[in-house]
């Protein structure tokens, strides 16, 4: 018997892929935005729920207006605009990067039960990597659930996916 999952979700193949592509696009600016707070915060051991996003430099909180990936970077020309003081040119590019890999994702997996498993993936991997370039640490805040993620994730995929069907049942 084969109780698949995806039977139970609605038909995914019907939305248009572009569409898929844009909204995995902002999904990913918005996470980006969210992958800048973890980067700054998690090795200097600071919540990453509050307070809200602040000018390293001079601590003025930054409006909402302000903290729209990418685009807001480019309108405040890298500069706070309280103090001036220039903003890293890593805020907008990780934003960007995030951007462009979940769109890769996005394309590379279609609209599968695999997608919401590789966007976590490689949004973590994200992290880890600017947090090694610039402390050359791999926090275990996002190592360790990386571990449990992955194993829970390669033993439910092949059953959400059905791919386990033909990888034991053909040999019968
Ligand atoms: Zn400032």
């Amino acid at each position: 018997m084969h109780l698949s999952l995806t039977a139970a979700l609605p038909d995914l193949s019907l939305i248009p892929l572009p569409f898929i592509y844009v909204v995995a696009g902002v999904f990913g600016a918005i996470i980006g935005s969210f992958l800048n707070v973890v980067i700054h915060r998690l090795p200097r051991e600071e919540s990453i729920v509050l307070p809200s996003s602040r000018c390293p430099s001079c601590g003025a909180v930054i409006a909402f207006y302000d903290n729209i990936p990418v685009l807001s970077y480019l309108l405040i020309a890298g500069r706070c605009r309280s103090c001036k003081t220039h903003i890293s040119a890593r805020y907008p590019a990780v934003e960007a990067l995030t951007a462009f890999i979940f769109v890769v994702v996005a394309w590379h997996d279609g609209p599968t039960l695999a997608l919401p498993f590789d966007l976590v993936f490689v949004a973590a991997i994200i992290a880890l990597v600017f947090i090694d370039a610039e402390h050359m640490i791999l926090p275990n805040a996002i190592t360790y659930p990386g571990i449990g993620f992955a194993l829970i994730a390669r033993v439910t995929l092949p059953y959400l996916l059905g791919s386990h069907i033909s990888m034991t049942w053909k040999h019968f």
